[in-house]
């Protein structure tokens, strides 16, 4: 056999249409030099090795000796951003068995064990690997506890595919956090400056250390509520793969007398212990309010029992405490001098094309199925008659799109050709999260995830009032998982309430 040529590529965030797909997309060059095609698998090795299917990267990436993998896939690869892994084509054998536990206890029946496989026909894994997979607006974290056989396999619909009760017992506390950059939106500037202050010493604190800056202890997120921050931290912590802890000021302040401060320090040594390490102290203008606002006995115990905490702090830059409070002049100024809550970062409400980011990530997933309205339609085709991928289906398409109704519209396009089809749904559809994020002026990341949860129920809920569902069942049966499609009046229905 050829001996198989390997490269070393650096890691990047993974475009939002790709995240859970299982796809990384790598240069054409690159893929010449390892001698794979669009559609090959190949083996991605970290500190850990795993396989995806590979993709041509977008033009702009042409020449980066980049890949493009989400946050699952760096994860299962046991890399982070801006780190290095060596690629080539996979050896790949066909899975006889694939066994998958959940990370937390779920209840679910055989149909959905049949729809999750057949969503994952044609996906490499490797045992260990972590599973994403989206369902009614909601994210379920999936471990590949055991292939046959072993190596990398790739899941046909032959593959003995079973789903296992019990979670997986010993997923660190961090892997089952699964929150990654990519599931943050309208928030880039932020994230770079969170990788830059805290990822980048909890990771390599030698770096700090050689140039004698002092990493920060303490990091504090501002904000309204709802708008990402503990989702900031947790990723962080996640993607540098570190220990976290969450507590939260008003529950800490209402322990009992003295309890307060031994839980912090509880925690502050729990940290120490499994460093690197983020603690994340949710509301804190709760544990340590400006002194002149409440001067209990209590608060300043604690507001000092925190600042000896942190000065205190051994493992420099190894253990971060993040803040969030909504509040941030509330706070005891003390906690915010030189080597405590030293630096600051604004979480704000997002903009529209934030709001558009929150969406796609919050119906990633999720079976949208826009109006083909003819209008919107024609102007899309005619835009593809320019590219060459497409162009003389689009053209076929349009002449008769022109004559057509609406409702035929769907059907003339599958049968014109189903790439086209699939390519102007996708552009109906991030018409449509366009539009909704146009018209949610003022929603934050929390209100735009309810949305796309409340607009799933409301498709689901127009299948029970059409009687294809069995309310009392206890599981939501395969051709309803399948059937189910979220349309834009079911976006309009949630808007509602
Ligand atoms: P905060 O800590 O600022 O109050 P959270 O991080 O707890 O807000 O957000 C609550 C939920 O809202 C998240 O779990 C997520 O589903 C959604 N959410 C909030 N902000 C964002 C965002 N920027 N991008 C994507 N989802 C978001």
């Amino acid at each position: 056999m050829a001996e198989r040529r390997e490269i070393k590529l650096k890691v990047a965030s993974a475009y939002q249409r790709d995240v859970g797909r299982g796809i990384v997309r790598i240069d054409r060059k690159s893929m010449r030099e390892i001698g794979a095609q669009s559609g090959d698998i190949i083996e991605i090795i970290g500190t850990k090795n795993t396989a995806a299917v590979v993709w041509p990267a977008y033009p702009e990436d042409e020449g980066l000796g980049i890949i493009r993998m989400d946050g699952t896939l760096r994860k299962n690869a046991g890399v982070g951003l801006g780190d290095e892994v060596t690629v080539r084509k996979a050896e790949v054998k066909e899975a006889k068995k694939v066994i998958v536990a959940p990370t937390e206890p779920i209840r679910f029946g055989h149909d959905f064990v049949e729809w999750f496989h057949s969503r994952l026909i044609g996906r490499p894994v490797v045992r260990g690997d972590y599973i994403k997979v989206g369902i009614l607006g909601q994210e379920l974290t999936f471990v590949v506890t055991a292939t046959t056989p072993a190596g990398i396999v790739q899941i046909t619909e032959f593959t003995d595919f079973q789903v296992s009760e019990k979670p997986v017992k010993e997923v660190s506390k961090t892997a089952a956090l699964g929150v990654t950059y990519e599931d943050i939106g309208g928030l880039k500037d932020v994230i770079q400056k969170v990788r830059e202050m805290i990822e980048l010493p909890l990771k390599h604190p030698e770096i700090f250390e050689k140039l004698g800056i002092e990493p920060p202890k303490g990091v504090l997120l501002y904000g309204p509520p709802g708008t990402g921050k503990t989702l900031l931290a947790k990723a962080v912590a996640n993607e540098a793969n570190a220990h976290f802890i969450a507590i939260n000021g008003p529950e800490i302040m209402s322990k009992f007398y003295g309890e307060s401060e031994e839980r912090l320090r509880e925690v502050f040594k729990e940290a120490e212990e499994n460093a690197p390490s983020i603690i994340f102290i949710d509301e804190i203008d709760a544990i340590a309010p400006k002194r002149e606002e409440v001067s209990g006995e209590v608060e300043k115990r604690v507001v000092s029992q925190l600042l000896t905490l942190m000065d205190g702090l051994k493992s420099r830059g190894k253990v971060v405490v993040i803040g969030a409070t909504n509040r941030p002049d509330a706070i005891d100024p003390a906690l915010r001098r030189p080597g405590r809550f030293d630096r600051e970062l604004e979480v704000g409400v997002p903009d529209k094309a934030g709001r558009k980011e929150i969406l796609q990530i919050h119906t990633r997933g999720m079976p949208i199925e826009p109006e083909f309205r003819k209008g919107k339609v024609i102007e899309i085709l005619e835009r593809l008659e320019m590219n060459d991928a497409y162009r003389e289906g689009a053209e076929r398409a349009l002449m008769k799109v022109k004559k057509a109704r609406d409702e035929e519209i769907p059907e003339i396009l599958r049968n014109t050709d189903e790439k086209l089809y699939e390519e102007v749904k996708a552009r109906l559809i991030d018409d449509l999260l366009e539009e909704l994020a146009e018209v949610t002026h003022g929603f934050v990341g929390a209100d735009l995830a309810a949305l796309a949860r409340e607009a799933a129920m409301a498709a689901l809920r127009r299948l029970i009032n059409e009687g294809r569902i069995d309310f009392e069942a206890e599981h939501i049966p395969k051709e309803v998982l399948e059937e189910l499609k979220v349309t834009r009046r079911d976006f309009y229905e949630a808007l509602k309430m």
